[in-house]
């Protein structure tokens, strides 16, 4: 079996929507060899007009920072995708490679939700690596596809030494109480039926890998219950 090259995860809290109490989140990994690698980047530093839900805190520039690295620090950047409450801030990591599934990075080129933080995820290609479906992008640390809340969205699974296996599921299961087999599709969401088969391919992951800890994408309730930066999962 390889060692797992994955040392810590980081939780950021980076901004919330006020009226909903709905967190705002992105996460660090740290390996073992010095590798930083941020999982999202959080709200833009200044919000589009249009945008009245959301409040900036403390934004992910600062949080690293409290930890003494600079955007520079950062080696890659996994995107899960590019709503503004997730890719606000990509263009600040000058140094980092930006990892994404092809099928949503494809999307985002022509679909007009993605226009608005264009300038942060639009970046050279040679500084983009393009994942199809699920990819083991060090030991360790995996991307597991997982569409429905948009095409190519992507969850994360990080295995820890001392916790175990973390699963991050991002906007695929943004809130605990979604995540049952039996939820039912209402209709009302036109990739209903691609989130539901997300949300049972995570439902088997953490069953098949006995998963102890699932973290949801925007879960206040659960959020509060977390460690977060400057504590760290190990
Ligand atoms: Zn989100």
């Amino acid at each position: 079996m390889s060692q797992n090259a994955v040392k810590r995860l980081y939780l950021m809290q980076v901004g919330d929507m006020p009226e909903y109490q709905i967190p705002i989140v992105c996460y660090l990994v740290q390996t073992d060899d010095g590798k930083n690698i941020l999982i999202d980047s959080g709200l833009p530093e200044v919000m589009p007009e249009e945008e009245k839900d959301f409040a900036n805190g403390q934004d992910v520039i600062e949080q690293l920072a409290s930890l003494g690295l600079k955007p520079d620090d950062i080696d890659t950047v996994i995107s899960t995708h590019y709503d503004i409450d997730h890719a606000g801030r990509h263009a600040a990591f000058t140094k980092a490679q930006y990892v994404v599934q092809r099928v949503h990075h494809l999307d985002a080129a022509s679909n007009p939700r993605f226009a608005p933080l264009r300038p942060q995820w639009e970046q050279p290609m040679a500084r983009i690596r393009l994942v199809d479906g699920d990819t083991e992008l060090l030991p360790g640390l995996e991307l597991i596809e997982t569409s429905g809340h948009v095409p190519g969205h992507q969850s994360v699974l990080v295995r820890l030494p001392k916790t175990g296996a973390i699963l991050l599921t991002i906007d695929a299961v943004p809130f605990g109480a979604g995540f049952t087999r039996d939820a039912q599709d209402d209709g009302s969401n036109p990739n209903g039926e691609a989130g539901r088969a997300s949300t049972l391919k995570l439902l088997d992951l953490v069953e098949r890998e006995q998963i102890g800890l699932v973290i949801f994408g925007h879960d206040n309730e659960q959020w509060k219950t977390l460690k977060k930066t400057p504590e760290f999962y190990e």
